[in-house]
């Protein structure tokens, strides 16, 4: 094999390498994204606990405020008693005292009940700032995981970045122009060939070039449609090649 070709198939393991890197390293920002997302639910759940406070909150002003006011007028109602001419006005009276002490009654119980309520938020709102806690250490973790990883890749970015340098500078020009023009265009600038074709594009080589490989194994080839540079794979036999290419000949 020609040694160009040698040295651009290990370029082109360390291209491939390149490639998984630089995606790996770029998915970061997505992939810390997506572990976040575990979060939004637990949020969500914190907040409308607090907000369920908050008008909670506000009902058991306006009901306390209604004790007062309900309170105000039995003492207004017990002053006024005193000065009631008949007993008419003295049972109206009372009626108006009876009817502020129901709704002070009334107020009192529901003030027992949202009391009761606000403990229960009280506890539901503890329990899921420990859930959202623990989510959050759980995406804590994952994300510094991510990001030791992506240091990594970053480390070993630049070690490949500089093995390919060195070989790179082994290899003709010529040769390492054409094998970086057609890798840009198609991904891979080195085709195997395979059962007498391109192992890349699949088009079947002329016999004659088949031939042609074959007498100058140390010469450069290259596909005729895809505009790959060949190399014969070492561990297929160039016997079995041979039959393969006077079978095509026939
Ligand atoms: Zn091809």
């Amino acid at each position: 094999m020609h040694k160009d070709l040698e040295f651009l198939r290990e370029i082109q393991t360390l291209d491939q390498r390149l490639k998984e890197l630089d995606s790996e390293i770029a998915s970061l920002p997505r992939r810390i994204a997506t572990l976040e997302t575990a979060l939004v639910t637990h949020r969500q759940t914190v907040e409308r606990i607090k907000s369920e406070q908050i008008t909670l909150a506000a009902e058991r002003r306006k009901t306390e405020l209604s004790v007062q006011d309900f309170r105000a007028k039995v003492s207004k109602s017990r002053g006024h008693s005193s000065e009631v001419k008949t007993n008419q006005e003295y049972r109206a009276v009372m009626d108006e005292v009876a009817f502020a002490e129901a709704e002070i009654s009334k107020c009192e119980e529901r003030l027992l009940q949202l009391m009761e309520n606000g403990e229960a938020q009280d506890g539901a709102l503890a329990r899921a700032q420990e859930a959202l806690a623990a989510e959050q250490a759980q995406v804590d973790a994952a994300r510094a995981s991510l990001e030791a990883r992506t240091t990594a890749d970053r480390a070993e970015r630049d070690r490949v970045n500089a093995t390919r340098e060195a070989l790179r500078v082994q290899v003709g020009s010529d040769v390492l122009r054409r094998y970086e023009r057609v890798s840009k265009l198609r991904g891979q600038g080195l085709a195997p060939i395979d059962l007498e074709a391109c192992g890349s594009c699949r088009v079947r080589l002329r016999p004659q070039m088949l031939q042609e490989i074959l007498a100058r194994p140390h010469e450069i080839f290259v596909c005729e449609s895809c505009g790959r540079l060949l190399f014969l794979p070492p561990q297929s036999s160039e016997a079995s090649l041979t039959v393969d290419a006077q079978t095509a000949r026939s």
